[in-house]
């Protein structure tokens, strides 16, 4: 236990794993998640990956509420409504706040993510499943409690393998974030894969193209490894809010380099 203090420090200097999509198998864990394959018993069947919702389960999403709010006279006008959650940044330098917790949506297939950005997702399956493409949510909201025992697996795994240690330990921190550093605890982040295709490349074009429109981001772009700290990973769609990603998506911006703007 005594090396784990050690990989924090370590990771504090080097920031996030640099390596985490360097093997298409591991890769697919690399924002911190063991994920199954794309031909792995969780994509077969041709079952749908989101349930549709029941029409109580749907919250305001705070769009409309903002556009009603807009058209009301100025002396009547309520406070903006606190949308901050959208652009909380979590990486290995902005760990997840103190006691954060978030309202959860269940989906049909076991995944859950935060309730607010759940009627925009399932608008964007449905729309993409209309025009022939078929995603499939390989990875969502993860507790601190998974993502340690995510971490564990790949510690063990590399120690099996006939590393020592403290070598395995940092291989897998290469790979694996640190518990309270993954976005995938934010319940805003997806890991998203093809249903039917082991190619996942349709679907990722597709959703690289749309997910703006719904407010999603291709949070790990190719070029901005240096910047967000984590390889290219084509899978992992991360929820902002359809103003911020519109934005970022048009400018080629990550979103590190967005919030950074937006200082005064
Ligand atoms: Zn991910």
């Amino acid at each position: 236990m005594s090396h784990i203090s050690d990989f924090v420090s370590r990771l504090a200097r080097r920031g996030a794993s640099l390596l985490c999509a360097a093997l298409l198998l591991l890769s697919l864990a690399g924002c911190g998640g063991k994920t199954p394959s794309p031909s792995g018993s969780s994509t077969g069947g041709g079952t749908v990956s989101i349930a549709p919702a029941p029409a109580e389960s749907f919250s305001t999403p705070g769009s409309t509420a903002r556009q009603q709010t807009e058209t009301r006279p100025p002396e009547t006008e309520a406070p903006a409504p606190d949308e901050s959650w959208k652009l909380l940044l979590v990486n290995a330098d902005h760990p997840l706040p103190e006691g954060f917790q978030v309202e959860l949506k269940a989906l049909r297939n076991g995944h859950h993510v935060d309730v607010r950005i759940y009627p925009e997702l399932q608008q964007m399956f449905d729309d993409a499943r209309a025009q022939g493409i078929y995603p499939f949510i390989n990875e969502s909201f993860r507790t601190a409690q998974r993502q340690q025992v995510i971490l564990y697996s790949y510690i063990s795994r590399y120690e099996a393998q006939g590393m020592s240690r403290a070598a395995a330990e940092q291989k897998a921190l290469e790979i694996v974030a640190l518990p309270g550093t993954s976005e995938h605890q934010l319940g805003l982040a997806l890991d998203i894969i093809a249903e039917f295709d082991a190619d996942n490349s349709a679907t990722w074009q597709w959703l690289k193209r749309h997910c703006a429109e719904y407010g999603f981001i291709l949070r790990y772009p190719a070029d901005k490894e240096s910047i967000t700290g984590i390889s290219y990973e084509p899978w992992h769609f991360r929820y902002v809010g359809v103003e911020a990603a519109r934005e970022i998506m048009s400018s080629g911006l990550c979103l590190e380099e967005y919030l950074d703007q937006l200082k005064p």
